[in-house]
């Protein structure tokens, strides 16, 4: 052993029993450079050979996993007052202070019946390079039985921008996410689903950095006059927009009589899940490369650090070449506020793409849940998917950020119903939107 540490324990040993304890413990210590000697039996009381209940097990926690698909990597330990802090890991962007950490998502595992008491640490996130805190007053909880079934409870923000939360664990085990998961396996039971369809072609068009295929999935008729692409989950905390997406093809899929009219006039292109690799390890943002998905959109992307905005990209290109480019954008987000981002690049016809885009926002408002507005005069948003694509290609782009905490036009929180819902909404939105944009088109030939 060694003789400092005995000498620091002896100096704390004020009391005789504790002062016993050291004794026993010295003597089945062997000195430093020896074998140690095989276990003598001690006298010891029954109450010695007792091990003491550990701080976790006098609230009845066991154990927090986070072994599962989507699960988020933490620390956690119960300290002296018995509540469990859970302290988030961040992930870091590429040459760059930003950091983020947000998304949740574990299991806990304990006594039937035992109430805890969770206190979430770790909000210090730097975005665009400067600090910024994800949770706020608004924060709430998603907690689930089976890992299914889920229901939202509004959180306590705390000074030091901590969230507190009770839960109590009626059966022993109960999961808590910052949101509905949706997880690879779950697009892969929608892809299961729709695969085969005669509408429904599903292309792979590259690999995560993680090797995880990367898929395109067009619902309708390439030859249709328009074309819309939306791309869901850049980020891997925000499952909302998979929901959206989820919604929509689904909507569209139903041989009913709006689907079949909307299959007409457009064909939506879907790129699900583009940070996959980020989603399978319950990450917060960037990708295994470190880079944001929803940035550098103003020049080339990176095939071997960004190879997921590399393959849309090619697909991109591809369409272009091929005479069948899209008119329309939309890069789906989770935030605090919701809302659709429209950027002002200096680009040719900036007014017109505001026009539009103001149209875009009127149907959205008659034909989905939406309220949130818009972004005012001055909104720049550099490198992002929107102004990117507006500024590389052309392409009426956007950005819609779904609230994550509420949904002001339903009076309830979100919920992966209540954004397939607004999927469904989007149907007779690109319906009524192209429309007007084939008007002005053929307003204007001579
Ligand atoms: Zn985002």
């Amino acid at each position: 052993m060694n003789a400092s540490i005995f000498a620091a324990a002896g100096v704390r040993a004020s009391c005789g029993a504790v002062a016993l304890a050291l004794l026993v413990w010295a003597s089945n210590a062997a000195p430093a450079g020896q074998a140690a000697p095989a276990n003598k039996p001690q006298q010891q009381s029954s109450a010695q050979q007792q091990p003491q209940p550990t701080a976790a097990e006098k609230v009845g926690l066991s154990f927090v996993n986070w072994g599962f698909e989507n699960a988020s990597p933490l620390q956690w330990d119960v300290d002296a007052e018995g509540v469990l802090n859970i302290r988030l890991l961040y992930d870091y962007e590429r040459n760059s202070p930003n950091r983020a950490a947000g998304h949740w998502h574990f299991q806990l595992q304990g006594r039937p019946g035992a109430e805890l008491t969770l206190m979430f640490h770790n909000f210090e996130n730097i975005y665009n390079r400067r600090p910024g805190v994800p949770v706020s007053k608004n924060s709430i909880c998603f907690l689930s039985e089976d890992g299914r079934r889920w229901r939202a409870v509004p959180m306590e923000f705390l000074e030091g921008n901590r969230l507190r939360l009770r839960v109590k664990l009626e059966s022993g085990t109960l999961y808590l996410a910052r949101l509905e998961p949706y997880r690879i396996s779950d697009l892969e039971k929608l892809l299961e689903e729709i695969r085969g369809h005669k509408l429904v072609e599903i292309a792979d068009i590259g690999r995560t950095v993680e090797g995880r295929p990367l898929e395109m999935i067009r619902v309708g008729n390439p030859e249709a006059a328009f074309g819309v692409l939306l791309r869901a989950r850049s980020h891997s905390w925000e499952p909302g927009g998979n929901w959206v997406v989820q919604g929509l093809i689904r909507a569209l899929l139903e041989d009913d009589e709006v689907s079949r009219r909307c299959l007409k006039r457009y064909c939506l292109y879907v790129m699900p899940m583009a940070n996959k690799d980020g989603v399978a390890r319950g990450l917060t943002r960037f990708n295994m490369q470190g880079r944001d998905l929803n940035r550098n959109w103003d020049q080339p992307a990176d095939p071997q650090l960004a190879p997921e905005n590399h393959a849309l990209e090619t697909w991109l290109k591809r369409m272009i070449a091929a005479g069948k480019q899209p008119q329309l954008a939309i890069d789906l987000h989770n935030d605090e506020s919701g809302g659709l981002h429209l950027a002002r690049p200096p680009v040719e016809h900036l007014q017109r793409y505001l026009d539009r885009m103001k149209l875009f926002e009127e149907l959205l408002r008659k034909h989905t849940w939406f309220t949130e507005g818009s972004s005012g005069p001055g909104f720049r948003n550099p490198g992002t998917l929107g102004e990117g694509l507006l500024e590389r290609f052309g392409i009426d782009a956007c950005i819609m950020e779904l609230n994550c905490n509420w949904i002001a036009g339903l009076k309830q929180y979100p919920s992966g119903a209540a954004w397939e819902q607004f999927g469904r909404g989007l149907r007779e939105v690109f319906f009524e939107y192209f429309g007007h944009l084939g008007a002005e088109a053929e307003n204007k030939q001579p």
